[in-house]
């Protein structure tokens, strides 16, 4: 529910309002319109009528809100949500986030060589996962804590924020003091005890769709995460599962527009799962930037035949490089 001010409402009579929308156990969001002042309501209001809202006299009118996402959702907050990072880096409002590096950290060596080279190509964020799902139990599951510190490593060599993907309520502590910004994985999309968890410790997360969600699914589970109240959230389509088979997932680029039509949140493409092979990540990437996404993740590795994870569809640092050049090439001209 969307609560429209008259202009002259006093700040007086909003918190009482706001005081009595909380005690009725509702999450408040101050939406501030061009010309107009008003309050978004989410959570459960069944039992609140639209006349037990506009008898306030300063109460313009109410507004019900169909969709069943609330706080990810546009209408909430009109404006695009942009995320700043203390390096510099912002995510959403235009700004173009190139999220980059391995399927999982490997070694020292591995995680730092790639490091270097992706931010040499223009890279703003490393990639790399410390704890992976892995369909089948008996495949490399990730270093785990030791790979998170070689994260920090590389970090500290080469200012890159990292993200990494977080897999059980028992690291969030570790992920809130360690990790620049914390990725649930299309796995977990719908782990709502993990999202609720993330969603209150003040670290941006990066929300991976699930292979077989909805894009009201997607907003829904992004609610979740923003209920907590502390964590701003990154979406992230990576593909979908469908009847074709040529390609691991079937890359949704028109979830980018529904998204950033539907949602204030930023939108990141993920070329790499959403293709499943290296020589269509390039195309992919170019499609998701054009299409406007607000940022990419490409999966890089100096040696893909070697990688222990997604080789196949890793590109080497020297093809990111030209990647990452006709990347800046079409931005230029997109902002002409
Ligand atoms: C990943 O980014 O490493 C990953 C496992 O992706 P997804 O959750 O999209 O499969
Ligand atoms: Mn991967």
């Amino acid at each position: 529910m969307i609560i429209i001010l008259k202009p002259s409402a006093t700040e007086e009579q909003i918190d009482t309002l706001k005081a009595e929308m909380t005690g009725r156990r509702l999450i408040i969001q101050e939406i501030t319109g061009e010309t107009t002042r008003m309050i978004g309501l989410a959570g459960d209001t069944s039992m609140l009528s639209p006349e037990m809202v506009t008898r306030h006299e300063f109460v313009e009118r109410v507004m019900k809100v169909s969709e069943p996402y609330k706080l990810a959702s546009r209408r909430f907050h009109p404006q695009d949500t942009v995320i700043e990072f203390p390096g510099g880096q912002k995510v959403g409002g235009g700004n173009l986030a190139v999220i980059a590096g391995p399927c999982s950290v490997e070694s020292e060596e591995q995680i730092i060589s790639i490091a270097k080279e992706v931010k040499l190509s223009g890279a703003t964020f490393l990639r790399g996962g410390a704890f992976k799902p892995r369909s089948s139990p008996y495949s490399f599951q990730g270093l785990g804590l030791d790979g998170l510190n070689l994260l920090k490593i590389a970090r500290e060599k080469t200012g890159l924020p990292i993200v990494t993907e977080i897999m059980s309520q028992e690291h969030c502590e570790v992920f809130a003091n360690d990790v620049d910004v914390i990725q649930i994985g299309a796995r977990n999309m719908q782990n709502f005890p993990l999202l609720r968890e993330v969603g209150g410790l003040g670290r941006p997360v990066l929300l991976k769709r699930g292979s077989s969600s909805t894009i009201d699914e997607m907003l829904q589970a992004a609610d979740y995460i923003l209920a907590g109240g502390k964590s701003a959230v990154i979406l992230c389509e990576r593909g979908i599962r469908t009847f074709e088979t040529a390609t691991r997932n079937t890359l949704d680029i028109s979830a980018v527009p529904v998204l950033k039509k539907r949602s204030h949140l930023p939108v990141v493409v993920d070329p790499s799962h959403g293709t499943g092979h290296w020589d269509l990540v390039f195309p992919m990437a170019m499609a998701a930037v054009a299409a406007g996404a607000d940022g990419i993740m490409i999966e890089v590795h100096n040696h893909p035949e070697k990688a222990l994870c997604d080789g196949q569809q890793s590109v080497t640092p020297f093809l990111f490089d030209r990647m990452m050049n006709r990347i800046k090439k079409l931005r230029g001209v997109m902002c002409e």
